[in-house]
């Protein structure tokens, strides 16, 4: 069959072994670092300022990263009266024009990386292996939607219909999009879903999670720089109730790009769904309750490397992450050994050294909600297979969860998304395998699934039975590659349609059809 590739190549990123690249790119980063780090409400293409409040780094609390001031009512107001008023401009220039801006837009985030590596690091707690993948995936979504705009926003289709009359269909911008997008990719999820909504032709008010507000910022002028009009697109950092909520209560609004909690979600439709005004799309991504389902046929070292990525890679905060590992009961003991000599010798710590694994969860909640969970698993006698070490320097500076793994006795120990680095192992019997898919099925989430077998009727029985988006075999199950593995899930886990896939712009489009008695 023919290759799906629009025109457009992935970014290339880095080699993190080669020495000289990394002394360049440590000059660069403190360099960078060095600078003033503002965040504020950014309308009209100029920053609103107000009230500062410092930014700290989660592995360390005692450093300031940079400030922020978050955007009142008014900057709400104006923001979309701004967009309103630009958006029919924006979308009149076509699909080349404005995929030309947000290519230049890529280019510009290659060219100051080094800026985006430090302030994901100290915003964020990236490890600099996952700040590039996620500068890389930025870019890629730039490029990718940019290609998308000018195949499909560029001309309209010509219909067959009656001799004496002309008949075409073309795709039009909505008008003002929301994208609200979450901490655990504050760049490329944020870039993302601005890049669609832009390149089918809105404008896009962004409001940024409230912990990751100053590389939102760095995006958003980059974009405005690149020549993207200064009323298509405002940045509103906040309170995730008091600005999400208001922007999906006013009319204004023409669409909603949501990637988060499932629950937030639900309140988002719930406000779209009792709000006047025009009836418009949602667009969720939100959480899994990942398993990856590993038989006795498959190779042991790889299925170690591979849950270690998945499970503890990036802190667990992925919402992609392996949370259940069903392991046949065979090689259950051989598997859970290897992974503890693995877990034993993970690096946590400063995610501004390259030699560490994983660095630290986002903020004191987020640690306190993996905290609780692993007392609960505790209390109610699961047993601890291994936890990766933690120095007390380091646990005293910032927020850090050792990763551990729990032996449990039923997946019904897992009732929600534990979003962080605690893997559940579970043993299962061969000859339940469907009932396994089943009942991970039975969790609702449709979100990502791994598997790990050498015999393709099994491969092939939970490809056709299970109900995810993104099914991994025979690898890790996290890191989906713009155009690649275009990426999102399926009931709980989101509507659809997938970020970073061949029909993603569709749904941030209205579509127009012109009939004319010739
Ligand atoms: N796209 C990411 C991945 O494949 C996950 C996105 C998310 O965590 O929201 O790992």
């Amino acid at each position: 069959p023919a290759i799906y590739a629009p025109e457009r190549v992935n970014s290339a990123g880095m080699d993190l072994t080669d020495p000289l690249v990394i002394a360049d790119l440590d000059t660069r980063i403190t360099k960078a670092l060095a600078l003033p780090a503002d965040g504020s409400a950014i309308v009209g293409g100029r920053d609103l300022g107000g009230d500062f409040k410092p930014v700290t780094n989660p592995a360390d609390r005692s450093m300031t990263v940079g400030r922020v001031a978050e955007a009142d009512a008014a900057a709400v107001d104006a923001a979309l009266d701004a967009g309103v008023a630009a958006q029919p401009a924006w979308d009149a220039a076509g699909g080349a024009a404005r995929a030309a801006v947000l290519e230049a837009a890529a280019v510009r985030f290659e060219a100051d990386q080094a800026r985006a590596f430090g302030l994901l690091a100290r915003e964020a707690g990236k490890t600099m292996g996952d700040a590039l993948a996620e500068i890389r995936e930025a870019v890629d979504f730039l490029r990718y939607y940019a290609a998308r705009a000018r195949a499909d926003f560029s001309r309209a289709l010509v219909l067959p219909g009656p001799v004496g009359e002309s008949n075409e269909i073309r795709l039009a911008g909505r008008g003002v999009f929301a994208c609200i997008s979450p901490w655990n990719f504050p760049l490329a999820i944020f870039t993302g879903q601005i890049a669609a909504a832009l390149a089918a032709g809105n404008a896009v008010v962004a409001k940024p999670a409230e912990q990751t507000p100053l590389i939102a910022a760095w995006a958003v002028r980059h974009m405005l720089a690149a020549g993207v009009p200064a009323g298509v697109l405002a940045l509103l950092p906040g309170d995730g109730a008091r600005i999400g909520g208001r922007l999906v209560a006013d009319a204004r609004v023409a669409g909603v790009a949501f990637t988060g909690s499932t629950e937030t979600a639900r309140a988002i439709n719930r406000g779209l769904a009792g709000r006047d005004g025009p009836i418009v799309p949602l667009i969720a991504e939100t959480g899994g309750l990942n398993a990856m389902i590993v038989d006795s046929s498959a190779l042991p070292e790889q299925v170690v490397a591979d849950v270690l990525i998945s499970a503890f890679g990036s802190a667990g905060q992925r919402c992609s992450a392996l949370r259940l590992l069903c392991v046949q009961e065979d090689v259950a003991e051989r598997i859970e050994t290897m992974l503890a000599g693995a877990m034993a010798v993970l690096d946590v710590g400063d995610p501004m050294r390259l030699a560490t694994d994983v660095g630290p969860v986002i903020d004191a909640e987020a640690l306190a909600m993996l905290t609780d969970h692993v007392a609960a698993l505790e209390a109610a006698g699961q047993t601890r297979i291994a936890a990766a070490p933690v120095a007390e320097a380091t646990a005293a500076a910032g927020h850090f969860m050792a990763p551990v793994a729990y032996r449990i006795d039923s997946p019904d120990r897992l009732t929600r998304e534990v979003f962080g680095p605690v893997l559940h192992v579970w043993r299962y019997k061969a000859r339940d395998l469907d009932a396994v898919v089943r009942r991970i099925n039975g969790f609702g989430y449709g979100l990502t699934m791994g598997v790990h077998s050498r015999i393709d009727q099994t491969i092939r029985r939970v490809a056709a039975v299970a109900k995810v988006g993104n099914l991994y075999v025979n690898r890790s199950m996290i890191g989906a590659v713009v155009g690649t593995q275009p990426f999102g899930g399926e009931g709980l886990s989101g509507t659809g349609p997938k970020a970073g896939g061949p029909r993603y712009l569709y749904r941030f489009a209205t579509e127009r059809v012109l009939s004319v008695n010739t």
